[in-house]
């Protein structure tokens, strides 16, 4: 998306956009966006801080620059005081209130240095303030220290994301774990109550797995369930989710789908498991799974609880195992 929104920009530095959600590479050069309202002082600046390695964005007042920083990409920030329509300290304000999912380092250029003068800077949002005239030596080392706090700040993100990601996940399968499931499922029933909507849910059981690790080995097992999970994600729609609810169990919220389609689906992903070729090493496992199915028709009865539709999708689960397994059962949710 990041990707996309910026590309209008290229012209402007020709370098590649960096993706700041991706994994942070110390090494990528940054990019800082100049402000200025002096035609020369904005060639003369940009041009020393593109050879010190920086892809540089200009803007020639703070307003033009906040549009421009709105669109997202940029880690550093070199903004003038004094400038037309939108000033350097309006400016920081600005950006720091538009809370963009980076931190935009910023580097404030002043031609005055009373201290009131700093302090106000600095409290809008300024990480730092250099004094007009400029030494190169000076800027090329506070923009080291702004890159430093940059590349801190984009890794602990990168590093709170995969977290965020762990903390969903079942690592065996890559399903949906079960914590997530008991975090997203009452509120997937809120909705659907709220607004009207059908919801189904599925249970699928594995029929006799454990026959599978007691002949092959936990290791197929584990082959197998990972295998599994597979057919059940590509075989579902993009709203769709799918959670580890125990060991060789899983639930499907199916939202805004009445009974009816869902055991169709559940149906058809029971068609694919049974259809499947599990196994390696030139020998092949049959494998098949038991479904229930809970849904409502139309709208979810208020007052319903996810240890009710848990509970009736396992009475369905337990029918369709009774009666043989491989097979789905459904009922409508009381
Ligand atoms: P049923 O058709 O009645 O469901 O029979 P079943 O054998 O599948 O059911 P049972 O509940 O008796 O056994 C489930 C088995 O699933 C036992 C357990 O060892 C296995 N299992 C659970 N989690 C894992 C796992 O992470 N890896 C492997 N390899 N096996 C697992
Ligand atoms: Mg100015
Ligand atoms: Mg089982
Ligand atoms: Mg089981």
């Amino acid at each position: 998306m990041l990707r996309r929104a910026m590309s209008a920009d290229r012209a402007d530095t020709g370098a590649p956009l960096p993706d700041l959600n991706g994994p942070v590479d110390p090494t990528a050069p940054l990019r800082l966006l100049l402000v200025e309202d002096e035609p020369t002082q904005l060639l003369i600046l940009a041009h020393k801080l593109r050879q010190a390695g920086y892809v540089v964005d200009t803007a020639t007042n703070g307003r033009q620059a906040l549009d421009k920083l709105q669109v997202g990409g940029y880690s550093l920030l070199l903004t003038d005081w004094d400038m037309p329509l939108m000033d350097g300290v309006e400016l920081c304000r600005a950006l720091r209130a538009a809370q963009l999912p980076n931190y935009v380092y910023t580097l404030l250029l002043t031609g005055r240095d009373g201290l009131d003068h700093v302090v106000a800077g600095l409290d809008a949002g300024a990480d730092d303030y250099l004094v007009k005239p400029i030494e190169d030596i000076e800027l090329k080392a506070r923009l080291a220290t702004g890159r430093r706090i940059v590349l801190l700040e984009q890794s602990l993100r990168a590093a709170n994301e995969e977290n965020r990601r762990l903390s969903v996940m079942d690592p065996l399968t890559g399903a949906c774990n079960r914590r997530y499931l008991m975090d997203l499922l009452p509120r997937e029933i809120e909705r659907a109550v709220r607004y009207g909507r059908p919801l189904s849910l599925v249970m699928c059981d594995l029929d006799h797995f454990k026959r599978v690790n007691d002949t092959h080995g936990h290791i197929v097992g584990d082959e197998v369930l990972r295998a599994a999970v597979r057919i059940l994600l590509e075989g579902i729609r993009k709203t769709d989710w799918v959670a580890r609810y125990g060991g060789e169990e899983f639930i499907i919220v199916l939202p805004e789908t009445p009974l009816r389609e869902g055991h169709a689906l559940a149906d058809q992903l029971r068609v694919k498991l049974e259809q499947a070729v599990f196994g390696s090493n030139g020998m092949t496992l049959p494998v098949t799974a038991s479904f229930g199915v809970a849904g409502s028709e139309g709208q979810v009865a208020p007052g319903s609880s996810m240890d009710d539709l848990i509970a009736q999708c396992d009475e369905s689960l337990y029918v369709s195992k009774t009666a043989g397994r491989n097979r789905t059962t459904s009922q409508l949710l009381r």
